[in-house]
This record gives C-alpha cells, sequence and structure tokens, in this order.
C-alpha cells in the first residue's frame, strides 16, 4: 500500500466496519454484517474488489467472492465474474437460493441475473489509475513474456508497490453467536484471464464455521490456496488456540512453508479475534461492544 493510499484504506475499511456494525447492532445476522461491509469496499475504488480491481493480462477486471454462514455452513461462491459490480451479492444468492454452492463466469453472471441482481459493463468496473498500472506493470516485465504474471515473481518484486494485494474481507459474530466471513477480490496484477486465485475457493481465502472459527485472508492467492489457510486456521482455533495466536501462526506459516505473503482477520464465537500481516500494511478495523480502532499495520 503505496504512502499516498493509506488514508483512502482506513477510511474505506472504517465505512465498511460501520455498515456492518449497523446490521449488528439493530439484531441483524453476522452473515448481513459480512455482505453490507465487503459492499461497500466493493464499491470503493481503493481497493482491489468490485469497480477499481486490478486488471487482467487482457486489461479486463475478473472478480471472485465467497461468502460462508458459520451456523449453517452453507456458502455462496462466484469465479471469474466479469460484469457483476458486487459479486458479494451474487455470492449472496447463491448461499440462500442456490443448492449448489460455486458459480463461475456467465453461469454466476446468468445466475445473479436471474435472481434480480443487474449486470453491468466490463469498463464500469475499470478505472484509469489500473489502465495505467496495467501499463506500466506490462512495460517493465515486457522481457517475461506473454504467460508471465506476478504469481510467477520473486524476491523484492513481491513488494512492489505495483503487484500490492488489495482483497476486502469481513468476519462478523451476532447476537445470536452465530459468526459468518465473506472475501471478494479482482484477483493479482496481470493475471491471466480465467486465474482463479484463494479468494473465493473455500477454506483458502474465506471460512466459517461456528464449531471453529470465520477467517478471510489476502495475499498472493497461488501459495494461500495450496495451504487451505482459512480453514487451517480455523481448525486450529478449534483446537484451542486462540484466534490472535492462529492468526499469528498462519502467516508463519505462510511464509515458511511456501515463501508466500499476505494477511488474514480471524473471529471465535465467543468474539476473540486476531489480525495479523506479513506484508509491510494491511487495512484493518474492528470494533466490539467495548473498543474500535483501526490502522495499517497489526501484529497480533
Ligand atoms: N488473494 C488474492 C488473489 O490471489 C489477491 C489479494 O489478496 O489481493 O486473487
Amino acid at each position: 500500500m503505496p504512502d499516498d493510499m493509506v488514508d483512502g484504506h482506513i477510511r474505506g475499511v472504517k465505512n465498511a466496519l460501520s455498515a456492518g456494525w449497523q446490521i449488528l447492532d439493530r439484531g441483524g445476522s453476522a452473515l448481513d454484517a459480512v455482505e453490507e461491509a465487503v459492499v461497500i469496499m466493493e464499491d470503493d475504488e481503493t481497493f482491489d474488489a468490485g469497480r477499481g480491481s486490478f486488471l487482467n493480462r487482457d486489461g479486463h477486471v475478473q472478480l471472485d467472492a465467497l461468502i460462508m454462514d458459520g451456523a449453517t455452513l452453507r456458502a455462496g461462491g462466484v469465479g471469474c465474474v466479469e460484469h457483476l459490480r458486487n459479486p458479494v451479492r451474487a455470492a449472496r444468492k447463491i448461499l440462500s437460493e442456490s443448492p449448489h454452492v460455486y458459480f463461475v463466469a456467465e453461469g454466476a453472471e446468468k445466475f445473479a441475473a436471474e435472481h434480480g441482481i443487474p449486470l453491468c459493463q466490463n469498463e464500469d468496473l475499470i478505472i484509469p489509475r489500473e489502465v495505467e498500472r496495467l501499463r506500466k506493470y506490462q512495460e517493465q516485465n515486457a522481457h517475461l513474456g506473454s504467460n508471465s504474471n506476478d504469481s510467477g515473481q520473486v524476491g523484492k518484486d513481491l513488494f512492489a508497490p505495483e503487484i500490492s494485494h488489495d482483497t476486502v474481507g469481513a468476519v462478523a459474530l451476532d447476537r445470536d453467536s452465530n459468526i459468518a466471513a465473506a472475501t471478494s477480490t479482482g484477483g493479482t496484477l496481470n493475471k491471466a484471464p480465467g486465474r482463479l486465485g484463494d479468494s473465493s475457493l473455500i477454506g483458502c481465502g474465506c471460512y466459517a464455521d461456528n464449531l471453529s472459527a470465520a477467517a478471510s485472508t489476502t495475499g498472493w492467492g497461488e501459495p494461500i490456496m495450496k495451504l487451505v489457510l482459512a480453514k487451517w486456521t480455523a481448525d486450529r482455533v478449534a483446537a484451542g488456540n486462540l484466534p490472535e495466536w492462529a492468526a499469528q501462526e498462519a502467516m508463519n506459516y505462510l511464509q515458511q512453508r511456501v515463501h508466500g505473503h499476505g494477511g488474514i482477520i480471524v473471529l471465535n464465537r465467543e468474539g476473540q479475534f486476531g489480525i495479523f500481516h506479513n506484508t509491510p500494511r494491511m487495512a484493518w478495523a474492528y470494533r466490539t461492544v467495548k473498543k474500535q480502532d483501526a490502522g495499517i499495520v497489526r501484529e497480533g
């Protein structure tokens, strides 16, 4: 996250937090709260979700999202959608109204349209900042050939601002002691068309089970999905670890096992939570009945 985007990120996560909190405060469900929080961030061009997302190699926005209900284990996911402003809304419809769990590409868009979600043009999701970012990236990496994408990057380039990771996610606990999680992303810069990351895969970028924890991850998706990291973390909470420790352990595991980088938010049914990242920065915000805070660096 470059310096000039810090304020936008903090504002964005605080707006998402207040949207989610409003729902919880009036007795709404954790599922509704995470959906609304994520919608706010999808609508905010600051983030790599919805409009303003990173572009793929062909200059298109291609979006993935997942939402999961810890009470019932119902889940809804969409992958590689190009005509939805709020993929998490489509994911929620799948969770609530389909016997299936996961839809991709045109099939996901068709499902969304049939369930009252308006489709948009892909151009409606593209902003000049991202056209320029892709242009620069492709110019600087022309020597890597047309099959390159950032999943092959090593060394210092991993932390270059232009290939930062800006997926959005939310976890929540409601008055009925149910937890939920949602994650939404435009994926990684210059990704190959059709590439799916961790974010919308159950247990990788998002997971929720009342018996363990709700978790949402961000970061370099390929390493995260190899470790099924959100489920790995939830399992550690189920085994008796505090979410705070599980979050930290998850990031250490990601780094040590597959040289991955990213961040995670984790919450259990008791309202204990962890926020951790092994990147220089990750925007976060939380609220409990007693306290609220937000920032861009968090270690524990
Ligand atoms: N995890 C996402 C992906 O690989 C990217 C991100 O977190 O920003 O698609």
